[in-house]
Protein backbone atom coordinates (compact mmCIF):
# COMPACT_ATOMS: atom_id res chain seq x y z
CA UNK A 1 0.00 0.00 0.00
CA UNK A 2 0.91 3.32 -0.79
CA UNK A 3 -0.07 7.10 0.67
CA UNK A 4 0.02 10.02 -1.85
CA UNK A 5 0.84 12.02 1.07
CA UNK A 6 0.96 15.25 -1.00
CA UNK A 7 -2.28 15.98 -3.56
CA UNK A 8 -4.66 18.45 -4.63
CA UNK A 9 -7.82 16.40 -5.70
CA UNK A 10 -10.23 18.34 -4.02
CA UNK A 11 -9.52 21.07 -6.88
CA UNK A 12 -10.74 18.72 -9.75
CA UNK A 13 -14.43 19.23 -10.36
CA UNK A 14 -16.42 17.65 -8.01
CA UNK A 15 -18.14 14.27 -10.52
CA UNK A 16 -13.97 13.57 -11.20
CA UNK A 17 -13.23 12.95 -7.64
CA UNK A 18 -15.07 9.36 -7.41
CA UNK A 19 -13.24 8.15 -10.38
CA UNK A 20 -9.81 8.96 -9.57
CA UNK A 21 -9.96 7.77 -5.76
CA UNK A 22 -11.31 4.58 -7.25
CA UNK A 23 -8.25 4.58 -9.84
CA UNK A 24 -6.18 5.36 -7.37
CA UNK A 25 -7.06 2.21 -4.80
CA UNK A 26 -7.14 0.19 -7.97
CA UNK A 27 -2.62 1.05 -7.72
CA UNK A 28 -2.56 0.27 -4.36
CA UNK A 29 -3.24 4.09 -2.95
CA UNK A 30 -5.01 3.59 -0.03
CA UNK A 31 -4.70 6.88 1.05
CA UNK A 32 -4.34 10.57 -0.71
CA UNK A 33 -3.93 13.66 1.68
CA UNK A 34 -5.09 16.76 -0.39
CA UNK A 35 -3.84 19.75 0.46
CA UNK A 36 -5.32 23.39 0.37
CA UNK A 37 -3.79 26.33 -0.60
CA UNK A 38 -5.37 29.11 0.74
CA UNK A 39 -8.20 29.28 3.64
CA UNK A 40 -10.90 29.45 0.91
CA UNK A 41 -8.98 26.25 -0.81
CA UNK A 42 -8.35 24.36 2.80
CA UNK A 43 -12.15 24.12 3.63
CA UNK A 44 -13.09 22.53 0.26
CA UNK A 45 -10.42 20.01 0.73
CA UNK A 46 -11.60 19.56 4.41
CA UNK A 47 -15.22 19.00 2.91
CA UNK A 48 -13.78 16.62 0.29
CA UNK A 49 -12.07 14.43 3.02
CA UNK A 50 -15.05 14.67 5.15
CA UNK A 51 -16.80 12.54 1.80
CA UNK A 52 -14.71 10.46 0.76
CA UNK A 53 -12.87 7.42 3.44
CA UNK A 54 -9.56 7.61 2.11
CA UNK A 55 -9.24 10.97 1.56
CA UNK A 56 -7.42 13.17 4.41
CA UNK A 57 -6.55 17.00 4.02
CA UNK A 58 -4.42 19.42 4.55
CA UNK A 59 -4.43 22.76 5.79
CA UNK A 60 -2.56 25.96 5.16
CA UNK A 61 -1.97 29.04 3.17
CA UNK A 62 0.84 28.56 0.21
CA UNK A 63 3.40 30.95 -0.11
CA UNK A 64 2.39 32.51 -3.41
CA UNK A 65 -0.67 33.27 -1.87
CA UNK A 66 0.73 35.38 1.21
CA UNK A 67 0.54 38.77 -0.58
CA UNK A 68 0.05 40.52 2.22
CA UNK A 69 0.87 39.51 5.90
CA UNK A 70 -0.70 36.42 7.71
CA UNK A 71 -3.51 37.99 10.06
CA UNK A 72 -5.22 36.64 12.74
CA UNK A 73 -8.25 35.85 11.71
CA UNK A 74 -5.70 33.50 9.01
CA UNK A 75 -4.15 31.98 11.94
CA UNK A 76 -7.93 31.32 13.72
CA UNK A 77 -9.59 29.99 10.85
CA UNK A 78 -6.67 27.63 10.36
CA UNK A 79 -6.22 26.50 13.76
CA UNK A 80 -10.51 25.73 13.61
CA UNK A 81 -9.81 23.90 10.37
CA UNK A 82 -6.71 22.20 11.94
CA UNK A 83 -8.72 20.20 14.80
CA UNK A 84 -11.15 18.63 12.59
CA UNK A 85 -10.36 14.94 12.79
CA UNK A 86 -9.59 14.54 8.80
CA UNK A 87 -7.36 17.36 9.05
CA UNK A 88 -3.78 15.08 9.17
CA UNK A 89 -1.45 18.11 8.38
CA UNK A 90 -0.57 21.72 8.17
CA UNK A 91 -0.19 22.12 4.25
CA UNK A 92 0.36 23.38 1.70
CA UNK A 93 3.17 25.66 3.02
CA UNK A 94 6.77 27.14 2.18
CA UNK A 95 9.18 29.58 0.59
CA UNK A 96 9.07 30.55 -3.03
CA UNK A 97 12.63 32.67 -3.65
CA UNK A 98 11.54 33.53 -6.87
CA UNK A 99 10.98 36.59 -9.62
CA UNK A 100 7.62 36.52 -9.53
CA UNK A 101 7.29 35.48 -5.51
CA UNK A 102 5.42 37.23 -3.01
CA UNK A 103 7.82 39.62 -0.75
CA UNK A 104 10.06 36.64 1.02
CA UNK A 105 9.77 38.87 4.77
CA UNK A 106 5.95 38.64 4.34
CA UNK A 107 6.26 34.50 3.20
CA UNK A 108 8.85 34.10 5.68
CA UNK A 109 6.49 35.64 8.88
CA UNK A 110 3.45 33.31 7.14
CA UNK A 111 5.68 30.44 7.07
CA UNK A 112 6.58 30.88 10.74
CA UNK A 113 3.33 31.47 12.15
CA UNK A 114 1.60 28.54 10.17
CA UNK A 115 4.26 26.23 11.82
CA UNK A 116 4.14 27.84 15.27
CA UNK A 117 0.38 26.62 14.93
CA UNK A 118 1.44 22.84 13.22
CA UNK A 119 2.87 22.82 16.77
CA UNK A 120 0.60 23.93 18.63
CA UNK A 121 -1.82 21.83 17.37
CA UNK A 122 0.71 18.62 17.21
CA UNK A 123 0.34 18.59 13.39
CA UNK A 124 3.33 17.40 11.52
CA UNK A 125 4.12 19.70 7.93
CA UNK A 126 4.66 19.50 4.77
CA UNK A 127 6.28 22.22 2.66
CA UNK A 128 8.52 23.25 -0.25
CA UNK A 129 11.65 25.92 -0.35
CA UNK A 130 11.97 27.18 -4.03
CA UNK A 131 14.64 29.04 -5.57
CA UNK A 132 15.00 31.20 -8.25
CA UNK A 133 15.46 29.50 -11.58
CA UNK A 134 15.42 26.15 -9.71
CA UNK A 135 18.95 27.01 -9.02
CA UNK A 136 19.53 24.66 -6.58
CA UNK A 137 23.22 26.15 -5.27
CA UNK A 138 21.26 29.42 -4.14
CA UNK A 139 20.42 28.96 -0.33
CA UNK A 140 18.79 32.11 0.40
CA UNK A 141 15.44 30.65 1.27
CA UNK A 142 16.46 27.49 2.29
CA UNK A 143 18.93 29.31 5.06
CA UNK A 144 15.84 31.48 6.36
CA UNK A 145 13.83 27.68 6.54
CA UNK A 146 16.20 25.79 8.07
CA UNK A 147 16.71 29.15 10.56
CA UNK A 148 13.28 28.67 11.47
CA UNK A 149 12.93 24.80 12.06
CA UNK A 150 15.50 24.89 14.09
CA UNK A 151 14.45 27.54 16.18
CA UNK A 152 10.91 26.40 16.56
CA UNK A 153 12.49 22.66 16.87
CA UNK A 154 10.71 21.13 14.09
CA UNK A 155 11.89 17.53 14.87
CA UNK A 156 8.54 17.18 17.98
CA UNK A 157 6.02 17.24 14.87
CA UNK A 158 8.10 16.16 12.16
CA UNK A 159 7.45 16.86 8.32
CA UNK A 160 8.38 16.68 4.68
CA UNK A 161 10.12 18.68 1.98
CA UNK A 162 7.45 17.95 -0.56
CA UNK A 163 8.75 17.61 -4.47
CA UNK A 164 11.82 17.65 -3.02
CA UNK A 165 14.75 18.23 -5.90
CA UNK A 166 17.42 19.59 -4.09
CA UNK A 167 21.02 17.90 -3.58
CA UNK A 168 22.16 15.68 -0.93
CA UNK A 169 23.59 18.08 1.29
CA UNK A 170 20.25 19.82 1.45
CA UNK A 171 18.92 16.99 2.20
CA UNK A 172 21.02 16.14 5.30
CA UNK A 173 20.59 19.29 6.90
CA UNK A 174 16.58 18.40 6.73
CA UNK A 175 17.29 14.69 7.80
CA UNK A 176 19.45 16.31 10.76
CA UNK A 177 16.75 18.25 11.75
CA UNK A 178 14.23 15.43 11.80
CA UNK A 179 12.40 15.81 8.97
CA UNK A 180 11.57 13.40 6.00
CA UNK A 181 12.18 14.06 2.30
CA UNK A 182 9.19 13.38 -0.25
CA UNK A 183 9.38 12.39 -3.60
CA UNK A 184 7.23 13.48 -6.63
CA UNK A 185 7.76 12.65 -10.41
CA UNK A 186 11.22 14.66 -10.78
CA UNK A 187 13.44 11.42 -9.94
CA UNK A 188 11.66 9.71 -12.84
CA UNK A 189 13.50 12.30 -15.51
CA UNK A 190 15.84 13.87 -13.71
CA UNK A 191 18.79 11.99 -13.40
CA UNK A 192 20.94 14.60 -11.20
CA UNK A 193 18.38 13.46 -8.67
CA UNK A 194 19.97 9.87 -8.14
CA UNK A 195 22.42 11.13 -6.22
CA UNK A 196 20.31 12.33 -3.36
CA UNK A 197 17.85 9.46 -3.68
CA UNK A 198 20.64 6.87 -3.25
CA UNK A 199 22.32 8.71 0.01
CA UNK A 200 18.90 9.25 1.68
CA UNK A 201 18.08 6.62 4.21
CA UNK A 202 14.96 4.42 3.56
CA UNK A 203 13.33 5.09 6.54
CA UNK A 204 13.01 8.97 5.56
CA UNK A 205 11.32 8.95 2.32
CA UNK A 206 8.24 9.46 1.09
CA UNK A 207 6.20 9.96 -1.81
CA UNK A 208 3.29 12.23 -3.47
CA UNK A 209 2.22 13.25 -6.77
CA UNK A 210 1.13 16.80 -6.25
CA UNK A 211 -1.27 15.94 -8.97
CA UNK A 212 -3.93 18.85 -9.34
CA UNK A 213 -6.29 19.31 -12.60
CA UNK A 214 -3.44 19.87 -15.54
CA UNK A 215 -6.17 21.93 -17.80
CA UNK A 216 -2.79 22.94 -19.80
CA UNK A 217 -2.83 18.91 -21.60
CA UNK A 218 -5.63 18.75 -23.85
CA UNK A 219 -5.36 14.55 -23.21
CA UNK A 220 -7.21 14.39 -20.48
CA UNK A 221 -5.83 10.81 -19.69
CA UNK A 222 -2.12 12.30 -19.02
CA UNK A 223 -3.36 14.13 -16.13
CA UNK A 224 -1.01 13.42 -13.32
CA UNK A 225 -3.02 11.74 -10.67
CA UNK A 226 -2.66 10.01 -7.17
CA UNK A 227 -2.52 6.47 -9.06
CA UNK A 228 0.68 7.45 -10.87
CA UNK A 229 2.29 7.21 -7.82
CA UNK A 230 3.43 3.56 -8.33
CA UNK A 231 5.95 4.76 -10.89
CA UNK A 232 7.64 6.83 -8.62
CA UNK A 233 7.99 3.84 -5.78
CA UNK A 234 9.54 1.84 -8.97
CA UNK A 235 12.32 4.36 -9.42
CA UNK A 236 13.31 4.63 -6.02
CA UNK A 237 13.86 0.70 -5.71
CA UNK A 238 15.54 0.75 -9.06
CA UNK A 239 17.81 3.75 -7.89
CA UNK A 240 18.97 2.65 -4.14
CA UNK A 241 18.52 -1.37 -5.74
CA UNK A 242 16.20 -2.51 -2.81
CA UNK A 243 13.36 -5.07 -3.96
CA UNK A 244 10.01 -3.24 -4.80
CA UNK A 245 7.85 -4.49 -2.03
CA UNK A 246 9.73 -3.90 0.71
CA UNK A 247 10.34 -0.52 -0.30
CA UNK A 248 6.97 0.16 -0.73
CA UNK A 249 6.32 -1.06 2.80
CA UNK A 250 8.68 0.95 4.20
CA UNK A 251 8.12 4.49 2.49
CA UNK A 252 4.37 3.08 3.76
CA UNK A 253 5.20 2.97 7.24
CA UNK A 254 7.05 6.26 7.32
CA UNK A 255 3.66 7.92 5.60
CA UNK A 256 2.05 6.21 8.58
CA UNK A 257 4.30 7.61 11.51
CA UNK A 258 4.55 10.82 9.87
CA UNK A 259 0.74 11.44 9.82
CA UNK A 260 -0.11 9.75 13.24
CA UNK A 261 -2.44 7.06 11.09
ZN1 LIG B 1 1.21 21.07 -4.00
Amino acid sequence: MIIDTHAHIHQHDEHEIPEIISRALECDVSKIITAGVNITDSKLSLKIANKYENVYSGVGIHPEEIKSPISKNDIKALKSLSKENKVKVISEIGLDNQKTSPDIKIQEEGFYEQIKLAKEEKLPIIFHIREENNDFEESFAKDIAINIFSELSIGDIGGAAHYFAGKWDYAKKLLDLGLLISFAKPIIYNKSLHETVSKIPSEKIIVETDSYPQYYKTDRSKWTEPKDISNIVNKISEIKQINRELIEEKIHNNSIKLLNF
